[in-house]
């Protein structure tokens, strides 16, 4: 297993038994994450986050793995501040942050734009999120959460539920859950199904899945999945009028939930998820928060080739 100097496009740019060992060097990165250990294992190493579109956790933790191994940060979060706005182009702009750099994370709005970065980049280039394509961080946090909160990945039924259609989190997460024994159930809108391309692509691996309209009860759910209608990827506002606030967690829902099933959302949240449920056992979306520390931190010392 080799991962120093990899580009990190999609999830798929991992096999099962490389995204089992990310998640285990992330748990031993627990102690230096939550700040109890201290750590200079990227002392002298810089990292570039280029980020042309919104994001809160993606982006500071991202900050926070590579500060916590004592690494350099460098970057923009708005890209109108930089000569993006003179109308300069992502190539040129990548290649300007890869001159300053050892490692760049980038998110764009436009699907296909992390794997372009990586055909101009030398150095390593991270899809922190590329429109409504794909979020392989995202991703690889989501199975550490499972991993850590079930115990394991395989044997869970896992519920998918929202906007599948232009969600990346869910493309990614989808993909990767087909690789373990899981059972999968989508549940969205048909407007806002899974892309056939994902479903065909996990049904090729093997997996287990169904496909609903409908949240009509949770019964036998392991782990519920949460995402937000992805507002902003609509090409036509009355089309998103007519699913907003079609599907909502409240605590009705949790009558027949099993005593240790999850919920889990990548965040933001809008109203998907009452916050009642907050206070509920079953919410893990914060510790999910958390734990994109760990794992950023342990792909990136994978990455830079500091730990094999
Ligand atoms: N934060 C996640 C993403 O960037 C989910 C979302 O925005 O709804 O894809």
């Amino acid at each position: 297993m080799n991962f120093k100097g990899r580009d990190i496009v999609t999830i798929k740019d991992f096999k099962k038994e490389e995204i089992v060992k990310i998640l285990d060097v992330a748990e031993e990165m627990l102690p230096i994450a939550h700040g109890k250990e201290k750590s200079n294992l990227l002392q002298g190493y810089i990292m570039a986050s280029l980020f042309f579109e919104p994001s809160t956790r993606t982006r500071l933790s991202f900050e926070a793995a590579m500060k916590r191994l004592g690494g350099n940060v460098i970057g923009f979060a708005q890209p109108g501040t930089t000569s993006i706005q003179k109308g300069e182009s992502l190539a040129d702009t990548i290649r300007t942050a890869e001159s300053y750099c050892d490692v760049i994370v980038i998110r764009h709005p436009k699907e296909g734009s992390a794997r372009l970065a990586a055909e101009f980049a030398a150095v390593p280039i991270i899809n922190g999120g590329d429109g409504a394509g794909r979020h392989p961080t995202q991703c690889l946090l989501d199975l550490f959460t499972i991993r850590r909160e079930k115990g394991g990945i395989e044997g869970n039924k896992i519920a998918l539920l929202g906007d599948l259609k232009y969600g990346r989190t869910v493309h990614s997460l989808a993909y990767a859950l087909s690789l373990f024994k899981t059972e999968m159930v989508f549940i969205a809108p048909s407007e806002l199904q899974m892309p056939k391309e994902v479903v065909e692509e996990c049904r090729k691996n093997g997996a287990k899945l169904s496909i609903k309209n409908e949240l009509d009860d949770v019964d036998g759910i392991d782990v519920l999945y949460v995402t937000r209608i992805q507002k902003e990827r609509f090409p036509d506002p009355e089309e998103y009028e007519k699913v907003a606030g079609s599907y909502r967690i409240d605590m009705d829902i949790l009558k027949n939930a099993k005593e240790n099933m999850i919920i889990m959302h990548p965040l933001p949240r809008v109203n998907e998820i009452s916050p009642a449920i907050d206070a509920t056992k079953h919410a893990a979306y914060f510790r999910q928060t958390f734990n994109g520390v760990p794992v950023r931190m342990a792909l990136l010392a994978l990455i830079l080739g500091v730990i094999e």
